[in-house]
């Protein structure tokens, strides 16, 4: 199917006046409540005097579409068109559609004409639902109080599951963020959607909610609470259809990780009702991140007290609480009753559970059975619980059936409408996956989980009766067992459809943000780097018999980011404990140790990682990174030399080779090393800036000054520019020039130093 943005002429009719039917739905519910009734009556009437009833049966589902149809059509779009994801609606029924929808707009007035709240003409009395989206962070479904959690007080998301349908049995197909929440917007499984890392954008050709909603004439904004969701670097393409996309600022000065990486619950819901005081009118389609549960458990006062000895139910709590100021605002605003609001979380947590402290690597229920609550306009079935297992990539295609808009034609995930009203209860088969163990060169995994049992494909294989094992605790699988057969040939049928064995998509992910992904707690495709060679990924290690060193490793990475150099460095050395080839752990306390100013400590840590990953081209740049510093510049230059034959494009290589040959008075091969440097990056001032510094070596004064004055804008704060030119120009005797060079050059020197 065709998806385009919506046009400027569709969201320029959006007028103001739209939308307001939500307020008067509170005010006028039972009324409406009535009016359904009468329809429903009417409707039954219109079939028996046009054709027999045989003839026409309107289920009640049927029924309920149509009226959801009637209640999103706006008048002035088509009718006929009506967006039915089903085959086309048939001329009789078209027939009931159009005498339901006279009689609707009739009632409308009726009812608007007595509602103090109605204004404007008629025609624009109805309006689509608002859809309020929020996903809740690392939020395990045993640890929410109307799951059975008793320790933990969630008020919000009790009256949700008061008011709305509750699905106790809804997975994730995936334990990491953005692959989990691509899924959910998609409908698709990361295999399918591809989006299996962190900055691997989500193609074009694959339409999100958002895009659809916003084709319907939705106002579309999305709030989120980590930069793990920016669509500028970890998520491009997740903003796809939203007019507004709260990413994080480009530039911070903070060190602080607020702001920075995540925001507050509170922040990013009052970010939410900023932009709706400002887009009051038309119908919403709002997604609202909330990341308080991810690591590290820091819940703000009183949270962090009354869930001292607790902080991950703290962080829920205080995210409940984020949730519940969001629902007052809703229903202040008069949206909540009329609105469709949608909970889930992307993913659990590991809390310990298989040795797994937090998420990513493991397929067990603690990270992929999560939360799912579905509250529908006018509290419609109100209360329900849904037993049969459900998958979070069915969200996407509920949301848009609920509003007869045709979903996309293949999808991994279908609608739950059935399940809302309780007609249907044949649990859906729950693929799982994870790409996030490569990273660290281990075997990615896949589970299926069907028929009361769990089978996870992973080097050493496992089976798990879920009737009786439900901590999947003890293994079962032989290669022989009738369940695993029947479950691989599951996995096969899929694989038919879309997990067809492909290479792991590069992540996009640049190397500055590398360093906010580990502030995050996760590794970078760029650490695993050579480990993902292996052609074959069931020749890597298990995951299971790696975990330990995960959680050391995220231990290291968390406490390096609080600038807690010793517990890092603790949690490194305990990696080489359990495995003293540990190319992640060595690299890491490389870093760590040039970072400390113990350069000859660093040499000694990344020269042992050069050992365990000979190929990798990073860990040799490193490595040559820590001789330069250290002092030895013809080993950094033999070190340098060896990775840019294993990647001749680095330009930190090249950048860090021109200034060692310069170093040891090798002006020539610096000049061809800073030249190929300035190829690389264009427009990086270091790399020019060194290069006019060699040619002043050269004595090549005027190319020196040539290219100094390129890069010496009047905004450049710099003052090394203006010394070099200030020697250039004296070396050519042009003494005013180097005069006013050299003042300039003070003068920034001195705005530098502290007053
Ligand atoms: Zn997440």
């Amino acid at each position: 199917m065709c998806v385009g943005q919506p046009s400027k002429s569709k969201a320029s009719s959006r007028v103001a006046s739209i939308g307001r039917a939500d307020t008067k739905r509170r005010t006028g519910r039972d009324n409406i409540l009535a009016m359904i009734e009468s329809l429903r009556h009417l409707v039954g009437w219109i079939v028996s005097s046009f054709r027999s009833r045989e003839d026409l049966v309107l289920e009640n589902m049927a029924l309920r579409r149509q009226l959801l149809v009637l209640h999103a059509q706006r008048p002035r779009t088509r009718l006929t068109a009506l967006h039915n994801p089903r085959p086309a609606v048939r001329n009789a029924e078209r027939d009931t559609l159009v005498a339901m929808r006279i009689f609707f707009v009739l009632l409308c007035c009726h009812f608007a004409a007595g509602a103090s709240v109605a204004r404007e003409p008629e025609s624009e009395k109805v309006s689509h639902p608002g859809v309020f989206l929020i996903t809740i962070d690392t939020l395990r479904a045993d640890h929410v109080h109307c799951y059975g959690y008793e320790r933990i007080r969630t008020p919000a998301l009790d009256l949700l599951a008061e008011q709305g349908i509750r699905f106790t049995q809804a997975f994730t197909p995936s334990p990491i963020t953005n692959s989990s929440h691509t899924s959910i917007m998609t409908g698709l499984l990361p295999s399918s959607h591809g989006v299996s890392d962190f900055g691997v954008p989500l193609a074009g050709k694959y339409p999100t909610l958002a895009e659809l909603l916003a084709n319907e004439g939705y106002d579309t904004a999305a709030f989120i609470g980590a930069v793990i969701l920016d669509s500028k670097n970890f998520a491009p393409g997740l903003d796809r259809g939203f007019e507004f996309y709260d990413n994080f600022p480009e530039f911070t000065t903070t060190k602080s990780r607020w702001g920075r990486l995540e925001r507050r619950g509170m922040e990013v819901e009052q970010h939410a009702e900023s932009w709706l005081n400002a887009h009051p009118a038309g119908a919403h389609f709002v997604w609202v991140h909330f990341y308080d549960p991810h690591d590290p458990y820091e819940p703000p006062p009183p949270y962090s007290e009354v869930y001292k000895d607790r902080l991950y139910d703290g962080e829920i709590a205080y995210a409940d609480s984020a949730l519940g100021h969001f629902l007052a605002y809703l229903k202040k605003q008069g949206w909540y009753e009329g609105a469709m609001i949608v909970v889930v979380g992307d993913h659990g947590e590991g809390l310990g559970e298989h040795h797994e402290n937090t998420h990513g690597i493991f397929l067990y229920d603690s990270t992929t059975h999560v939360p799912l609550i579905v509250k529908l306009p006018e509290e419609r079935d109100a209360g329900r619980t849904v037993d049969a297992q459900v998958r979070t990539t069915d969200i996407m295609p509920t949301i848009l059936g609920l509003l007869g808009v045709a979903a996309p034609a293949s999808l991994d995930g279908d609608s739950l409408e059935s399940f809302l009203t309780g007609t249907e209860a044949v649990p859906r088969t729950v693929f799982g996956e994870t790409e996030y163990p490569l990273r660290f060169g281990w075997a990615p995994l896949r589970s299926i989980r069907k028929e009361g049992f769990k089978f996870i494909e992973a080097p050493k294989p496992e089976l798990y009766d879920l009737r009786a094992d439900p901590g999947e605790s003890r293994n079962h699988y032989v290669p022989w067992d009738g369940t695993v057969q029947k479950l691989r040939k599951a996995f096969a049928e899929l694989s038919v459809k879309s997990l067809a064995p492909r290479k792991t998509s590069p992540a996009a992910v640049s190397a500055n943000t590398i360093d906010e992904l580990h502030a995050l707690g996760y590794l970078g495709s760029a650490d695993a780097r050579s480990a993902t060679d292996v052609p074959e990924p069931s020749l890597l290690p298990d995951p299971k018999d790696k975990i330990e060193e995960q959680n050391l490793l995220h231990t290291a990475m968390m406490a390096s980011e609080d600038g807690e150099t010793e517990r890092a460095r603790a949690a490194l050395e305990n990696v080489l404990q359990l495995d003293e080839s540990s190319a992640l752990a060595l690299t890491q306390l490389g870093r760590l140790e040039i970072a400390s100013g113990n350069y000859a400590k660093a040499v000694g840590y990344l020269r042992r990682a050069r050992v365990a990953r000979p190929n990798d081209a990073t860990d040799a740049l490193e490595y040559g990174r820590a001789l330069e510093l250290s002092g030895d510049l013809s080993g950094a230059r033999d070190a340098l030399l060896a990775t840019l034959k294993l990647n001749p494009d680095q330009f930190e290589a090249r950048l860090a080779l021109g200034r060692v040959y310069l170093g040891l008075n090798d002006s020539n091969a610096a000049e061809d090393q800073l030249e190929s440097a300035v190829l690389l990056q264009p427009g990086n001032s270091e790399a020019q800036i060194k290069l006019a510094e060699v040619l002043i070596h050269q004595k090549k004064f005027a190319e020196a000054v040539e290219l100094l004055e390129t890069v010496s804008e009047p905004s450049s704060r710099n003052p090394e520019i203006f010394e070099l030119l200030a020697e250039a120009y004296t070396s050519l005797g042009r003494r005013q020039d180097a005069q006013r060079a050299q003042s300039r050059a003070k003068a920034l020197q001195d705005s530098k130093r502290p007053q």
